[in-house]
């Protein structure tokens, strides 16, 4: 459990591993909210709430800016045998933790609140209000998100001007998210007996033309606000037949279209629909992305203060992440925090310690105005 007295004052590092022993494999995020609402709930300058396992904790200072530090307090599923404890290997600051979480993401957690501890304190008081978001399930479908139960019950808690999500980005800022959507290409055919093909009529067959227009397809570059998104159209699957010695009569490929953020899910389903023009094609699933917001005057200033710290231009987020969800709020968001992000969801999770202190003192010293 995090024990309210190792904070702020100790090493970070010993907070994060502290938060990486209470497992929360999403689902199982009970032990580690009521631990961050305790810890929470000691700070005087504080409000907080709680939604299921969400707990949010807010500044009330009567600034007329708020900035929203948010992340997730759920892991993917532990590795056999476990990759918990953490564990810190090497030496002085070369020093790296070893365990499930340290990437993806109680590495950005870790750093938020040791910061919703100190500022808002007399003589470390932000210039902005700050509101701390910790939630549930998000490693998961996203119809069980704490995040988006939180936009249903309480948009109120969610507002504010910009937000920093504690994705794991090599302590570089990437801004917004490409949307991503998902469509079934569906073709037709008549069954028949394989000795006698020619009474049917092959529907795997008549998808070879949607399969050639996918890798014919050269995907776009697209700049938004200063960031040049990749985008791609792909077959993700592809379904049909029903036994050895049938001429299929359906055949099903499943193509996932990751889209700049300055297109909406509308244009990208249109541009679906033009790519395989003649064919039926159905949306099974779709996100809009978002767009990175480096225009607005508080994320310059936080990019100069990330530039400052750690010398990282700003970068593109080509994954979803739910920097579109405080979009879809009106807030612009970006995803900064410690870790390299190829390392997320993997057995050997592990992160360089000496990225704790870069990333708070990044959003300190934002924070403070300093
Ligand atoms: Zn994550």
């Amino acid at each position: 459990m995090v024990d309210p007295r190792v904070v702020p004052s100790s090493d970070l590092v010993d907070l994060l591993a502290a938060v990486c022993d209470v497992e929360s494999v999403s689902g199982d995020e009970a032990a580690l909210a009521d631990a961050v609402e305790a810890l929470l709930r000691d700070q005087p300058h504080l409000e907080v709430h709680r939604d299921g396992d969400a707990v949010v904790a807010r500044t009330t200072l009567g600034r007329d800016r708020r900035v929203v530090l948010a992340g997730h307090l759920d892991t993917v599923p532990l590795t056999d045998p476990p990759n918990l404890p953490a564990r810190l290997e090497g030496s002085g600051d070369d020093r790296v933790l070893r365990g499930r979480g340290t990437v993806d993401m109680k590495a950005g957690l870790t750093v938020f609140l040791a910061l919703a501890v100190e500022l808002g304190r007399p003589g470390s008081e932000p210039t902005s209000d700050v509101t701390y978001v910790f939630y549930d399930h998000e490693e998961v479908e996203a119809t069980k998100s704490g995040l988006g139960r939180l936009v249903r019950h309480r948009p109120d808690l969610l507002a504010g001007d910009f937000a920093v999500l504690g994705e794991p980005t090599s302590s570089g800022i990437e801004g917004g998210c490409n949307g991503t959507i998902r469509v079934e290409v569906r073709t037709r055919g008549r069954a028949a007996h394989s000795a006698r093909a020619w009474r049917g009529e092959n529907a795997i067959h008549a998808a070879a033309p949607v399969l050639a227009r996918l890798a014919d397809y050269e995907p776009a570059q697209v700049e938004v606000d200063g960031l040049v998104y990749r985008e791609g159209v792909n077959a993700v699957g592809i379904t049909g037949g029903i036994a050895g010695n049938v001429i299929p009569d359906a055949c099903t490929v499943t193509v996932n279209y990751r889209f700049a953020p300055s297109r909406t899910e509308a244009e990208a389903e249109a541009h679906l629909r033009e790519l395989f023009e003649g064919f039926e094609v159905v949306v099974t699933d779709s996100s809009p992305g978002a767009r990175p917001g480096l225009d607005d005057p508080l994320a310059a200033d936080f990019a100069a203060a990330v530039l400052a710290a750690t010398g990282g231009e700003p970068r593109p987020k080509y994954g979803w992440t739910d920097v579109a969800r405080f979009a879809q709020l009106g807030v612009p968001a970006v995803n900064f925090a410690p870790g390299d992000p190829m390392l997320a969801h993997a057995d050997d999770e592990r992160v360089p310690v000496a990225e704790l202190a870069v990333c708070r003192e990044a959003l300190r010293s934002w924070l403070l105005g300093a």
